[in-house]
């Protein structure tokens, strides 16, 4: 038993390794895009749907208002250049057990819900929002989180800032950065709706996968990941008991807090998991999944009030979960190099090559350079003076990185030259701040 124990631990420990690009897109996760969004879907401000003015401070399951909220999620990933669909399901509640959402306590409450809503409005559809990022390849890697809410007044304010607008906006925030990349395993950002009528909106997408034979990896579901009070930056991550899959999905979310230096204290839960959020769908039919939440022991008391608003969460700790959750999809996809920073042979003759980590650089970047004797690269500005020479780098067998200290230079376009013994090739970035 014990030996067994220790052979597990040892096959998990050390599955992931740094990644200087995947470093660069984390660096990208940004508090000020994540808040202005957060604020969109929790009511605070106006925004805009189809060219008109709207505002969002209803986004109970079986409301208009959730509709209208589907439709700005849409348009949300649409402007991050993705095909977006709006896939309509009706919940059939009635089919088989499962977790009876948080406050209502049997299903003959539940129906009273459901009756009460159709009697409303008239129509039981509701919307996940799906967006897909096509890979080199089809099989899926998913990020999820529900963006349906409820309060006690459900049908005309549920601001859930926290529950779930947090998750949401990982999921958008992950989706704008990863767009402009291109990835092996397809991407699937996923947001569900009726997660609090008892997570019907993951049930619908996560049956309809299986059927059309969706090749699903793993899913990273975020829910409720920016309440945080006493300043500890724990956070939990849920794993299935019964799948060593999800299991080691949980210790690569923890190997990557270490490699990443991300200011987050995990706390992986798989004995006492909870099953009360979408993940519950994908463990149903064992596709390894996890949920990341915030600490369960400083947990949000304005959890399904009115009170749950923008104005009580803390920015850079759901900063680090978002970045936490970028790094996870970015691992398990797999970076393609892009034509723009793949490998430049400067002397083929000699060996020399270069390779810049991007051509668009924002917090700095390196040079991977492989040369068999001394050269020294520099940097030109658009009109043509050398405005910097980096130190001459020895020559090697192997390739060596250097960073590419730039944070002296204003903003704009630049060339960097590598020299090799014969020729001379210069590649084009542009540095923004
Ligand atoms: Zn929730």
């Amino acid at each position: 038993m014990i030996l067994s124990i220790l052979l597990s631990g040892i096959i998990s420990f050390g599955g992931v390794e740094y990644d200087p690009d995947i470093h660069e897109l984390m660096g990208e996760v940004n508090s000020d895009t994540l808040w202005a969004n957060l604020a969109s879907l929790s009511g605070e401000v106006s925004v805009t749907i189809e060219g008109e003015p709207d505002s969002l401070p209803c986004r109970f399951a079986l409301s208009e208002g959730s509709d209208r909220a589907a439709l700005w999620l849409a348009e949300q990933f649409e402007a991050r250049g993705f095909t977006v669909e709006l896939v309509p399901f009706f919940p059939h509640w009635l089919s088989e057990t499962r977790p009876l959402p948080l406050g209502v306590e049997n299903a003959e409450a539940l129906e009273a819900i459901y009756i009460n809503a159709q009697s409303s409005i008239g129509s039981d559809t509701m919307y996940n929002v799906v967006a897909t990022l096509p890979g080199k390849d089809s099989l899926q890697v998913i990020l999820c989180a529900h963006y349906d809410a409820i309060t006690s007044t459900m049908w005309t304010y549920t601001p859930g800032a926290d529950d779930n607008a947090s998750g949401v906006m990982g999921v958008l925030e992950a989706a704008r950065i990863m767009g402009e990349h291109n990835w092996q395993h397809t991407l699937r950002f996923v947001l569900f709706s009726g997660e609090e009528l008892g997570l019907w909106g993951s049930e619908a997408y996560v049956k309809d996968a299986v059927e059309a034979g969706d090749s699903m990896i793993a899913a990273l579901n975020m829910d409720m990941i920016a309440y945080n009070s006493d300043a500890l930056p724990d956070m939990d991550i849920h794993c299935n008991p019964y799948d060593q899959a999800s299991q080691d999905m949980g210790q690569m979310l923890i190997e990557l807090i270490d490699i990443y230096e991300l200011d987050i204290v995990p706390d992986r839960h798989i004995f006492d998991a909870t099953d009360r959020s979408d993940h519950y769908w994908f463990w149903q039919y064992n596709i390894p999944a996890a949920l990341l939440i915030e600490d369960f022991d400083d947990f949000n008391p304005f959890f399904h009030t009115t009170n749950d608003r923008l104005g009580r969460l803390d920015s850079a700790y759901m900063r680090e979960a978002v970045r936490l959750a970028l790094g996870w999809a970015a691992s398990e996809a797999g970076l393609v190099e892009e034509p723009g920073i793949e490998e430049r042979i400067v002397d083929s003759q000699n060996l020399v090559s270069f390779r810049l980590s991007a051509d668009v650089i924002r917090y700095g970047a390196w040079l991977e350079i492989r040369s068999p004797h001394a050269i020294t690269p520099a940097i030109y500005d658009a009109a043509g003076r050398r405005v910097k020479t980096l130190e001459t780098i020895q020559g090697s067998l192997g390739s060596v990185r250097i960073p590419l200290e730039v944070s002296d230079l204003p903003r704009g376009v630049y060339w960097i030259t590598v020299s090799g013994k014969e020729s001379l090739v210069s590649e084009r970035f542009v540095l923004v701040r």
